[in-house]
């Protein structure tokens, strides 16, 4: 994706920072939309992934609903301009705040973890002679086979309602007066490559559905939340990832009625591979038995391979030199900051520029100022300046 002209100027701009591909990403959410259409299933962007302004406003043009774990999402959300009709809002702790905000919004369902909470919304929606749409997440105990930081899905997870309690929700739900059952969610975790998770996920969703409908209780949403993984190893190759494989499978395994919608909660599928982290080398040192390339990007713009032991591809974008093995690491004091270990690239010099790639999702929204550090800037393909 960087030729020549590309690399010229990017090498002009103060390294580090994000560069998002825009046309990527287009037509990443193109193949989705023709994918999903074709059984009018409804996708939620989610807005923990990626919330740059350009990104979401590329998303909204495209239709996507917003899917938002926290009050200031809802609130970016209404902002950029996603119908409230087409926002979700799940997490384990709402504080008031945020469901008077979702409230008074009008959005579409409120997506609940817990009994507790469900008390909780029903009484302030009473409070302002209001009804709220709400889902029940549950818990369906399916392994996503993923990092168990990025596993939501199994029983011993803090998210969602758990088999046990069923009973319980169904007669709290039937005493409530200020929410509307609207439907079921879930959502078992991120990073899933493995399809057979997702399969697993709908033969329980199939059980579970029965288990509704024949307490009265009909849910006229399923709404099988994100997860869907990407290549990591080949982001060229794989740019996009597979959404019609995706959205086949549970065509094919989930039992519907005729009236029923679809939902599901995209986020690093959908902006994953349009984002690179740029970064220069400032100097290479000796180590032992490796050679370290200290670069000026850290854990503090992307941490995600400290944090979840994430793989990102590493391209020297300068040199074409014969490779050799470096640690790349930051400059940050701490020894998880490294983005890699033994990773072969041609020889790097100083200022060499760096690409850290498929930092799309769960890059830029999780930079802190560790060390007192700046926020990463971020650049965009149609700026002008490419
Ligand atoms: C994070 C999250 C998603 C998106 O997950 P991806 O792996 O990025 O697709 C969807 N739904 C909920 C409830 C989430 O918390």
């Amino acid at each position: 994706m960087f030729d020549e002209r590309l690399i010229e100027r990017l090498g002009r701009i103060d390294t580090p920072f994000y560069f998002y591909d825009m046309e990527l990403l287009r037509s990443t959410l193109s193949a989705v939309k023709e994918e999903a259409d074709k059984y009018k299933y409804k996708v939620h962007y989610a807005f923990k992934a990626n919330a740059n302004g350009p990104i979401l406003r590329e998303i909204r043009d495209f239709g996507f609903g917003a899917d938002c774990v926290s009050g200031f999402e809802v609130r970016k959300a209404l902002e950029t301009g996603f119908d409230p009709s087409k926002i979700v809002f799940a997490g384990v702790g709402k504080a008031d705040w945020e469901i008077e905000l979702g409230i008074d919004a009008g959005i579409e369902s409120f997506n609940v973890e817990s009994i507790p909470e469900l008390e909780i919304i029903d009484e302030i929606a009473g409070e302002k002679n209001r009804i709220a749409n709400i889902a029940l997440r549950l818990n369906p105990n399916v392994n996503a086979n993923t990092h168990h930081y990025i596993t939501t899905g199994l029983e011993e997870n803090k998210f969602g309602i758990n088999q046990w309690d069923l009973e319980k929700v169904a007669k709290v739900l039937k005493r409530l007066r200020n929410v509307r059952f609207i439907g079921i969610h879930f959502h078992i975790g991120s990073q899933i490559t493995d399809l057979g998770s997702f399969k697993d996920l709908c033969l329980r969703v199939n059980d579970l559905q029965k288990w509704f409908v024949s307490n009265r209780l009909y849910p006229k949403v399923i709404n099988v939340g994100g997860g869907l993984g990407i290549d990591y190893e080949n982001p060229d190759e794989n740019s996009i990832p597979d959404f019609k494989a995706f959205f086949e499978l549970f065509d094919e395994i989930l039992e519907l009625n005729a009236d029923q919608e679809v939902h599901f909660e995209l986020g690093r599928s959908m902006v994953a591979q349009c984002g690179n982290l740029i970064s220069k080398v400032l100097y290479v040192k000796d180590g032992v038995n490796t050679k370290f390339a200290i670069v000026d990007a850290g854990m503090s713009d992307l941490i995600r391979p400290a944090l979840y032991q994430a793989y990102h591809k590493i391209e020297n974008l300068t040199s074409q030199e014969g490779e050799e093995k470096y640690d790349v690491v930051g400059p940050i004091c701490e020894s998880s900051d490294s983005f890699g270990k033994a990773v072969r690239i041609p020889k790097a010099r100083r200022g060499d520029l760096i690409a850290i790639r498929s930092a799309g999702a769960y890059g830029e929204v999780m930079a802190s100022q560790y060390n007192l550090r700046r926020l990463p800037l971020a650049y965009y393909s149609d700026d002008g300046l490419f």
